[in-house]
């Protein structure tokens, strides 16, 4: 499926992962608060509401939350509906430069030149061959060619949510008006950024019900934000990944799933292995609710691997009601036109999403397509070329990824947060999934959730537990099994308390810090934290950890002067920021 997650450090100028990284930074420093536990709220993505913007008035975010979660598939995406409202001549100037930020992204001399405004006529006319006017590339090269406007395009994308026309700066505003091909571009990617923060706010927010399922989510995706910082803002956290066979052909080298060779699929022709598909997503449904449709079919796998793999989307669709997305490393035109042609009616959407290993492939599929063909599925470019751009994850095969990563500097190599250059830690993990891992040829449910790459877990996720099923009865209550194994609540009182693998652990004179790949959480200046410090570090070095009932006790002799309850509460705010290890589950042998 190719680092999916990347796509969000690529995205045409340069990049649009400022507003991410902006979000990240501004909760890096709420982190260091030393209110820090009492301030740990329920996950929230900042998010104002969607206000009229330069061209276009999206959903508001209360609309799109009142709309039934099945007939949201319904209604148009903000950038489809952007896109539809536009003339036949603006919309064919927007897809040209898509088309020319494909190019940009993805190939280091042409963006050279763009850079340098040196633009030579080999490219001009290969790009008027694939379907972009030399009108356009002038244009956009007036922009991409101009640091200054870069950087107030940028600044614009990171404050997309406020962004209105009259707050589009003058000297900015001057520009596009002689400079309409920009003018769309930015537009465009505004409203892709406004709708991704919505996105999120859908895919983090709305997942709450009964199930114990939705505490852990919740505790998880604290914990994923901890250790691997801005990737952890940035990704949406998908509900599951159901791989519909063993393996993947592609065999990337860079592989941070370090994807085994490919085996066997999931036969769609067996009609029990469709009413298996069925029985599980009905089992999602009941579990996660909406969080049915916020998952995919593959993950160290390649889609195209399977050959049915658009009719078990299609089937998912029929009977959820969701198009789940798709990610493909494969440029075969066929497998494309399909793909292109299933979630291009009845309403366009923003996919699938193609990741380009070569140059080569990326000419190929443009020659064959139209700009206005592929005006909706995105290119990402993969490339050796864009590595300059954006480093791919160091994880996965020991020869590469894990090499890399033993060279990485993070914050636990530091003393203080202002030496760290938070820019220089890559990216760790391309896991997304916070929820359920399935195999549909092992018949195996795991529990997992990203983490930074590590040797203990090398291809940047944890696992739970795994539970089997056989038939599609089985599935729901395996399912259900699984949740309540490993998705708790709260820690039993037996249970051992240790703190989360990645994490350091620093005494300080007023109280401690927990130092993971990519923050220091300062836990300083009250009675509480320089009390739990030295109960953590005690623990730390204790051969058999305590419990979580010794745990409390030891807080409490320290404590006198607060009530029982009043640590206990305080303890369960600790665990459920995701400080504590909750993998021992894992172990079949451990007894609830
Ligand atoms: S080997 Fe397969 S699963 Fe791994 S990155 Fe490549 S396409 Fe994706």
């Amino acid at each position: 499926m190719l680092q999916k997650a990347n796509h969000l450090r690529i995205i045409n100028t340069r990049n649009l992962s400022i507003i991410l990284r902006e979000r990240y930074l501004a909760r890096v420093w709420l982190s260091c608060k030393s209110d820090h536990v009492s301030s740990m709220t329920e996950v929230k993505t900042t998010q104002s509401e969607i206000n009229n913007h330069i061209n276009c008035a999206p959903h508001s975010l209360e609309e799109n939350r009142n709309v039934k979660s099945k007939d949201r598939r319904k209604s148009l995406t903000q950038c489809v509906a952007w896109v539809l409202s536009l003339t036949e001549e603006d919309r064919s100037k927007y897809f040209q430069t898509k088309r020319l930020s494909e190019w940009y992204a993805g190939c280091a001399e042409l963006r050279d030149q763009i850079r340098t405004n040196t633009v030579s006529e080999k490219y001009f006319t290969l790009l008027e061959e694939l379907g972009v006017a030399r009108e356009c590339t002038s244009k956009m090269v007036e922009l991409w060619s101009n640091k200054e406007q870069c950087d107030e395009f940028d600044h614009i994308l990171a404050n997309s949510n406020e962004c209105t026309r009259e707050s589009v700066s003058e000297s900015f505003d001057s520009f596009l008006k002689d400079n309409r091909y920009a003018e769309l571009f930015l537009t465009f990617n505004v409203i892709k950024a406004r709708a991704t923060l919505a996105h999120h706010d859908w895919s983090l927010n709305i997942f709450n019900g009964e199930s114990t399922y939705f505490d852990w989510r919740k505790r998880r995706i604290k914990s994923v934000r901890s250790e691997t910082g801005q990737y952890g803002y940035g990704i949406d956290h998908p509900t599951f990944a159901v791989e519909l066979g063993i393996g993947c052909t592609v065999q990337c080298t860079f592989c941070a799933f370090a994807a085994e060779k490919h085996k066997e699929n999931f036969d769609f022709n067996n009609l029990e292995n469709q009413q298996l598909l069925r029985a599980l997503a009905s089992a999602f449904e009941e579990v996660m609710g909406a969080g049915v449709g916020g998952g995919m079919l593959y993950y160290a796998t390649e889609p195209n691997d399977n050959p049915n793999y658009i009719d078990f989307v299609n089937l998912w669709y029929q009977e959820t009601g969701w198009k789940l997305c798709t990610s493909s490393a494969r440029y075969d035109i066929e497998w494309i036109q399909n793909l292109t042609e299933f979630y291009g009616s009845p309403t366009p959407m923003m996919w699938p999403r193609l990741s380009i290993l070569s140059r080569h492939c990326m000419e190929k599929i443009h020659r064959h397509f139209t700009p206005e063909q592929l005006g909706y599925p995105w290119l990402l470019a993969q490339q050796i070329e864009v590595e300059d751009e954006r480093a791919k994850v160091p994880g996965g095969r020991e020869k590469h990824g894990l090499k890399k990563l033993k060279e990485v500097r993070d914050c636990r190599f530091y003393d203080t947060p202002e030496e760290v250059d938070l820019e220089s830690i890559p990216q760790g993990s391309i896991a997304c999934v916070t929820g359920f891992k399935v195999n549909m040829i092992n018949k195996t449910i795991t529990a997992t959730s990203p983490c930074y790459t590590s040797e203990k877990w090398p291809l940047g996720y944890r696992t739970y537990g795994t539970i089997d099923f056989t038939t599609p009865n089985s599935i729901l209550p395996a399912l259900k099994q699984l949740v309540n194994r490993v998705m708790l609540k709260t820690l039993p009182n037996h249970a051992p308390i240790r703190l989360r693998d990645d994490l350091q652990l620093r005494i300080k004179d007023s109280g401690f810090w927990l130092v993971s790949a990519c923050q220091f959480h300062q836990f300083t200046n009250h009675s509480f934290y320089t009390n739990l410090g030295e109960v953590l570090e005690i623990n730390n070095s204790r051969k058999v950890p305590w419990t979580k009932s010794e745990f409390i006790q030891e807080l409490m002799k320290r404590l006198p002067n607060q009530s029982p309850m009043a640590v206990a509460a305080f303890f369960e705010k600790f665990f459920n920021a995701g400080f504590i290890d909750e993998t021992f589950l894992s172990d079949p042998a451990w007894e609830l």
